[in-house]
This record gives structure tokens, C-alpha cells and sequence, in this order.
């Protein structure tokens, strides 16, 4: 992985691509490559030892034009101001492309959270709630998990909101256990999303997903229910990897084994029925039909795009393409269907989580699928005849271009104040 591009810029250079194709003023797309605002603030949090440490963190609230702040919350040592402003963006257009009414937020923490206890990481939390909880709300700023955190972590920030506020208050975050007013589907959600939309992007290009062949980066939440839906509809999985390495079976990895295997080792490493293991580098130009990068930021650089083999890409992560590798892959004729489509399932049950919320009314798995199936399918769509009637180069600018053109559309409504 490499670290080189930074992922703000990243995101802006993204929003001017699209923009070329808009009939929108510099002065408004120059506000949309901004966050509105950014929370900094240091947490002073007392450790097991009685021994005092400081945890900075941050929440960037990017854009409230369509509704409330609407982003995850990441725990990792790689944390930085330009990181978290990046993601906030990204799901303001995320949000935009599904057509679901939320902006665009995103939080983080400096911390390797393996380092502390349950404990320790509980008083973390639970400070970093008492910071957040001006900003946030049902109907102000909703956050969720990201990398590194969990139910467990947004059950904390729900009690230590509702206990300030005095209220009961489910809506404030998303990503909750069900016992605690979750949704179910939502954890496989954004998994789900990135299989629904790599079907469609094969059936687009008059391909059978059954059958292909399928690489995947990252095998946590998103990469291993991205992977475990794939092999349901007839995908073959010949590998997947985590932080430790890549595993490599040629006539396919059982996808919940490898599962198992993790959960009770810590890694797919050492993995029994692998007939190969190498880098992650190597598992990102393996010569398989579908590639899904579904670990962190800047996965694949200009100079590993050009050993990619992939005929598609479906970004399960925030951000996995520099803009850079993304200029060599569409010359290269490998489609990428960006992330702010592939991975939307998250948001998408989040935001159906919100609304059960809201209407203390709680819906049936199966009723949450077909929902988030609706969704999107009909965004992918949406962006297929942008891209055709725009003539645009790729599915991540026509993305961006549905996406922007729904924000700007709704700013343009409200207008500017004072
Ligand atoms: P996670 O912490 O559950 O999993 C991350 C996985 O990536 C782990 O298996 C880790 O070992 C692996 N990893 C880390 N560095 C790696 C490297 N250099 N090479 C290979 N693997 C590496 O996180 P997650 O929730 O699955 O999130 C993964 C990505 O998906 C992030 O970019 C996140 O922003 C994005 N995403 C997640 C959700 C969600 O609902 N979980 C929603 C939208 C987007």
C-alpha cells in the first residue's frame, strides 16, 4: 500500500473531473470541495495503570445541504485531519448518488486500538461522545462505524449521548446492535452493495458474475461479506488478504472457513486449504475477472495500476485508487465502479436504521434487502445513463456527476445564508 496520495486532494481532483461535465459556477464547486466545518479536539483519557494519555481526534462535518451530517467513525494510528475531511466528502456525494437525504460526515481517532483494553477503549469513547455531542443528533450529524470499530463503540456513543442529553435518542448514531435499536442487514450491508454492484457492472458489460473469478483485498467487515456474497452467486474466490498477507486457492477459498480461520487466529495467514500465499501487492495483479480492494486508502498507485489484470473493480473501501491509477486503469479499459457506489450499502441500511429509528418501527432482514436492492440498482442505473448521455469516461466521474448535480440542486433550492 502506498501512502503517497493525499486523500483530500484526491477527492477534490475527483469533484473538478466531474465538474467539466456540470453547467455549475466555479464559486459553487469550489464550496463543495470544502468541509464546512472540522471539529479537533485532544482527549485526555486515564488508562488501567492510572497513567493519563492524550487521543486526538477529529469530526468533519463536509456538507449539510440534503440533510443531516451522515458519516462513520475510524479507529487507526494513520488518522490525520486530510484523511477525515476526505471521507466526509466522500459521503456527501455517496449519500447524493443512492439518493438517501443526509450529508456528508466522517470521524476518526489516532489510535491503534488493539494497544488498549475493553476498558481503556470504553473511556476513549465515551470522551470522544461527550465532545461530539453539541454537534451531533438525530437530525444534525448521525455517525457510524468505520474501520476498527463496531456496534460496540456506537452502543457507547448512543448511552453517552442519551444520558447528557436526558433523553432516549437511536437515531443519534447507526451501526447498533439490534438489541439496542439496530437494523438488521446492516452489517453485511456494505458487503452486499459491492457484490449487487459488481453483478450489475457484469451484466452492463454482458458478463455472467457466476463463474468469474475474484480477488479481495481486506477481509474484514466489508471484504469478507463482499467475498461470502459473491460465492453465493456463483463467483470463484481465489484469494483474499489481510494486513498480514494474501492466501491463494485456484479453484476457489471457501469463503467462510477463511472466515473462521481469522476469527479464531487473528489472519487468513497459514490458512490450511491455500494452495499459494504471497503480498498484498501480488493479490492486487492477479489475473482475476474481479478485484475487490476493500482495506484502506491508496491501495493501488499509478504504478501498480499497470500491472493490474482485473477487468473490474469494485472498490469495497473508501478511496483504494490514487487519482493517478485511475487515469492508467481507464486507459487500460478496466472498469471501476467507484466507491461511493460499490460500498453505499452501508449508508443505505444506516439510513434504514435511522428511519426504524424515527418511526420505532423495526423491519424484517429480508424487507432491508430488498430495499437496499432497489436502491441500488436504481443508482446504478442512474449513473449508466449519465455516463451514456454525458459521454463521460468513466462510471466514478458519471458518479460524480449524479452525485454533485443533486447537491448543487438542492443548495441552488435553499440558497445561501445571510
Ligand atoms: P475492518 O477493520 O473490518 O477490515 C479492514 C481489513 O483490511 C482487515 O482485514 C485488515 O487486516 C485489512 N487490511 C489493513 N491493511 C491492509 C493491507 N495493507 N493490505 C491488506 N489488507 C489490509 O474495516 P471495514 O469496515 O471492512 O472497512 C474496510 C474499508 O471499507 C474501509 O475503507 C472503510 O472505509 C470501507 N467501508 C466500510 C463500511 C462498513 O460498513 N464497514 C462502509 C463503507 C466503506
Amino acid at each position: 500500500m502506498t501512502a503517497n496520495a493525499n486523500p483530500f486532494e484526491s477527492l477534490q481532483s475527483q469533484i473538478e473531473d466531474a465538474a467539466v461535465h456540470l453547467d455549475v459556477g466555479d464559486d459553487v464547486i469550489d464550496r463543495l470541495k470544502h468541509p464546512e466545518r472540522v471539529l479537533e479536539t485532544n482527549l485526555t483519557v486515564e488508562l488501567d495503570d492510572g497513567s493519563l494519555e492524550r487521543f486526538r481526534a477529529y469530526r468533519s462535518q463536509f456538507n449539510g445541504d440534503r440533510g443531516p451530517y451522515k458519516g462513520g467513525i475510524r479507529y487507526h494510528p494513520g488518522v490525520t485531519r486530510d484523511e477525515v475531511k476526505a471521507l466526509s466528502g466522500w459521503m456527501v456525494y455517496k449519500c447524493a448518488v443512492v439518493n438517501i437525504p443526509y450529508g456528508g460526515g466522517k470521524g476518526g481517532i489516532v489510535i491503534d486500538p488493539r494497544e488498549y483494553s475493553q476498558a481503556e477503549l470504553e473511556r476513549i469513547t465515551r470522551a470522544f461522545a461527550t465532545e461530539l455531542r453539541p454537534f451531533i443528533g438525530e437530525d444534525r450529524d448521525i455517525p457510524a462505524p468505520d474501520v476498527n470499530t463496531g456496534q460496540r463503540e456506537m452502543n457507547w456513543i448512543k448511552d453517552t449521548y442519551e444520558t447528557l442529553e436526558n433523553t432516549t435518542s437511536p437515531g443519534v448514531i447507526t451501526g447498533k446492535a439490534i438489541e439496542s435499536g439496530g437494523s438488521y442487514g446492516r452489517v453485511e450491508a456494505t458487503g452486499r452493495s459491492t457484490m449487487l454492484t459488481a453483478r450489475e457492472a457484469f451484466d452492463y458489460l454482458g458478463k455472467d458474475i457466476a463463474g468469474a473469478t475474484v480477488a479481495v483485498q481486506g477481509y474484514g467487515n466489508a471484504g469478507w461479506i463482499a467475498a461470502n456474497l459473491l460465492e453465493e452467486i456463483g463467483a470463484t474466490v481465489v484469494a483474499v488478504s489481510d494486513s498480514s498477507g494474501a492466501i491463494y486457492a485456484e479453484s476457489g477459498l471457501d469463503t467462510q472457513a477463511v472466515r473462521s480461520f481469522k476469527t479464531d487466529t487473528g489472519t487468513v495467514s497459514d490458512y490450511e486449504d491455500a494452495d499459494d500465499e504471497f503480498s498484498n501487492e501480488e493479490l492486487l495483479t492477479l489475473d482475476v475477472d474481479l478485484l475487490v480492494p476493500a482495506a484502506l486508502e491508496n491501495a493501488i498507485d499509478e504504478e501498480l495500476a499497470h500491472d493490474v489484470q482485473a477487468d473490474v473493480i469494485a472498490e469495497a473501501a473508501n478511496g483504494p485508487l490514487t487519482p493517478g491509477a485511475d487515469r492508467v486503469l481507464a486507459e487500460q479499459d478496466v472498469l471501476v465502479i467507484p466507491d461511493i457506489l460499490a460500498n453505499a450499502g452501508g449508508v443505505t441500511v444506516s439510513y434504514f436504521e435511522w428511519v426504524q429509528n424515527r418511526q420505532r418501527f423495526y423491519w424484517s432482514e429480508e424487507r432491508v434487502n430488498e430495499e437496499l436492492e432497489t436502491l441500488i440498482v436504481d443508482a446504478f442505473d442512474d449513473l449508466v445513463e449519465t455516463y451514456e448521455t454525458h459521454d463521460i469516461d468513466t462510471f466514478r466521474t458519471a458518479a460524480y456527476v449524479v452525485a454533485i448535480q443533486r447537491v448543487v440542486n438542492a443548495f441552488e433550492e435553499g440558497g445561501t445564508f445571510p
